[in-house]
């Protein structure tokens, strides 16, 4: 991807940048764009590998569910499995615009996007940059706040330039964002409840749906979606460990999940990256992880994978897989 004079992707949003920045999209690469309340770095919500990059700029050290981007209601039905009665409210009074609302996933959707999880996020964005990017991407964009890990959510294009410039293809800039804050949160599924307090105020959410339940992550305590209850983990009993020093005996009621190398005996076996890719493993491994859980198995053996880059994120996962299993 040609960068400009400054050896940057930071580029007006005029309506040729933004058909560049929707080729890159399909492409898999990462676009930071403008929404009406931050930069989102967004990658095709369809496309594992590309998702992965995503966690690989932010330099998070655990995977969080990221909230899928869609144009319309079709776009939406792309991602969802169904749209329940309280879901159209919302849509009716609030979209296009700052709320995000949980519902439950598509099969199309794949696990990196939901970190494991039954259902995902969406939201149908009012600002006309975002709203022109889906529309020419023709994918739902999966797009967290474009700030690296630990850092402010960013209001500038400049903002992401500073801080993960190297890491999107394209950074289309228009200028402040208008809220400056996240979107509201509302959860549809497995119940009704207020996530996370945002550009939309619960008054109004309440105003369509009557009272409801809140669960906010608390600032002074933040919780990683990783780290709660609700968050997917297998429940075949998971356990870290090279295959090759499991006791011959124990493999063959078990599954295997190598990253790059197959262990012999076991009931079947996954090989999350043949070349090693850190990248593809994450894009990978809740998927995985599911396929096998499915099967009832006693046990499922996982390698560690190194410890460095996206590996970071793929063990503070497993470690947490392996506690709750
Ligand atoms: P951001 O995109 O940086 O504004 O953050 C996304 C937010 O959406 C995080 O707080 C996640 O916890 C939340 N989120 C994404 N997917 C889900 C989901 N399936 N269930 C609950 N919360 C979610
Ligand atoms: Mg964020």
């Amino acid at each position: 991807m040609t960068k400009n004079h400054a050896g940057m992707a930071r580029i007006p949003a005029t309506p040729e940048n933004i058909e560049r920045a929707a080729a890159a999209i399909r492409a898999g690469d990462l676009v930071a764009f403008p929404t009406e309340t931050v930069y989102g770095l967004g990658a095709n919500a369809f496309d594992p590998q590309a998702v992965a990059k995503i966690f690989e700029a932010k330099r998070r050290p655990t995977f969080d569910p990221l909230i899928v981007h869609v144009l319309d209601l079709d776009g939406l039905a792309q991602v969802v499995a169904e749209i329940p009665p309280p879901a159209r409210k919302l849509a009716q009074a609030f979209w296009p615009g700052p709320l995000t609302i949980v519902l439950e996933r598509s099969e199309r959707i794949p696990g990196i996007v939901t970190s494991g999880l039954p259902t995902v996020a969406v939201r149908i964005p009012a600002h006309a940059v975002a709203r022109d990017l889906l529309a020419c991407a023709g994918v739902p964009i999966a797009a967290p706040s474009a700030n690296p890990f630990g850092f402010l959510s960013p209001t500038r294009a400049i903002h992401v330039e500073r801080w993960i410039g190297d890491a999107a293809a394209i950074i289309l800039d228009a200028g402040r964002t208008e809220h400056g804050v996240e979107s509201t949160i509302v959860q549809i599924v497995p119940e009704l409840a207020i996530l996370r307090y945002g550009a939309i105020e619960a008054e109004r959410i309440e105003d369509v749906l009557g009272p409801i339940a809140r669960r906010i992550e608390s600032s002074s305590h933040p919780v990683a979606p990783g780290q709660l209850p609700m968050h997917y983990a297998p429940r075949t009993p998971l356990r870290i460990v090279h295959g090759a020093d499991v006791p011959w005996e124990e493999r063959s009621g078990a599954a295997y999940v190598a990253f790059a190398n197959d262990a012999h005996g076991y009931a079947t076996t996954r090989v999350l990256s043949r070349s090693g890719d850190l990248r593809e493993a994450a894009g990978r491994l809740f998927d995985v992880l599911h396929e096998l859980d499915a099967l009832g198995l006693a046990r499922i053996d996982v390698e560690p994978v190194p410890e460095h880059g996206l590996g970071l994120a793929i063990m503070d996962r497993l470690r947490r897989a392996s506690y709750a299993g």
